[in-house]
């Protein structure tokens, strides 16, 4: 090997390095065939929803790193020159996350021909106390509307349709396979509802308790309610603990559900008083469907967590 090589080969890796450091890229995740869409979206969650639709034909690159909190992510300068230079951007919807909407201002400056597409168009958002309980402050600490979309079935069918109809925009050729996943796509999400109806069915208790609100639309769908340990962001005080203390006494509760997100402490503290448990349940688990399923056998098990293992 000539000196020539051994330094553009060195460099070329040096930047390979430096770029997976900023985001791992589909590519570097997936090297080879440079023909697909390469597909930006904003969270793990939205990834099966455009692997699912896009099949082989998409290479997706998720903005915000599993385990990383993306109420407060910011992403640094390198990872947005990498997300201007992908054919669409999935964001989640203007006014969920504060770091989405700048990123898309500046996206709209380095690369005017990217194709942006809102998943959350057409969604019904849940704004203030809509879904919460116990919540003084009416302030889900999400600046004041519920950014967790895709925790829910209707939700994620809208979001499935905007997917396909931006994957059907940027690659006109294919349209009729990006329909045709769709379409099985959203055969999926009602077979999940219909297992979840099932499992929910028959429950005489309708509230559950979660340390971070992520769970306002599942609530919704399934007419359930939400009580959270986290106030409007912050860690709860004593007397809201106290409060929780006795709501879940009053109701049965024997389970918090945590997420890998935040801290388990406040959540332990309520399940010690209850002499209940804490499960964790990551609302930002790339297995949407199953990641519900599993929500709503959590939730109806949480009832009958005196003898545990004991099925509903
Ligand atoms: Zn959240």
């Amino acid at each position: 090997m000539n000196r020539k090589v051994w330094t553009v080969s060195g460099s070329l890796f040096f930047l390979l390095l430096l770029a997976g450091a900023c985001m791992m890229g589909c590519l570097q995740q997936d090297p080879g065939d440079d023909s697909r869409l390469h597909v930006t979206v904003t969270i793990l969650p939205q990834s099966e929803i455009a692997r699912e639709i896009g099949g082989e034909r998409v290479c997706v690159t998720v903005i915000v790193p599993p385990g990383v909190e993306p109420h407060t992510y910011e992403p640094g300068a390198g990872q947005i020159l990498e997300i201007s230079r992908s054919d669409i951007y999935f964001r989640l919807g203007p006014g969920l996350l504060p770091f989405e909407d700048n990123l898309v201002e500046r996206l709209r400056e380095l690369n005017p021909d990217l194709l942006i597409v809102s998943t959350s168009d057409g969604i019904e958002l849940i704004h203030g106390e809509e879904g919460m309980e116990e919540d003084e402050s009416g302030d889900p600490g999400h600046g004041g509307t519920d950014p967790h979309i895709w925790l829910s079935p209707s939700n994620l069918r809208i979001m499935a349709k905007n997917t396909g109809e931006g994957l059907r925009l940027a690659d006109p050729l294919h349209r009729e396979e990006y329909s045709e996943r769709e379409t099985a796509y959203l055969a999926k999400i009602d077979a999940t509802d219909t297992k979840i109806r099932g499992i929910l069915s028959g429950l005489d208790t309708r509230s559950f308790m979660v340390f971070h609100p992520a769970w306002g639309y599942f609530a919704r769908e399934y007419g359930l309610s939400q009580v959270a340990v986290e106030e409007g962001g912050r860690e709860a005080g004593i007397r809201h603990l106290s409060t929780l203390v006795a709501f879940a006494r009053e109701n049965g509760i024997k389970i918090i559900f945590a997420d890998p997100q935040h801290s388990t402490r406040e959540s332990s503290v309520v399940a010690g008083e209850i002499d209940g448990m804490v499960v964790v349940l990551d609302p930002l688990s790339p297995g949407t469907l199953q990641n519900l399923e599993d929500a709503a056998s959590h939730i109806a098990r949480s009832y009958h967590n005196t003898s545990p293992g004991v099925p509903p």
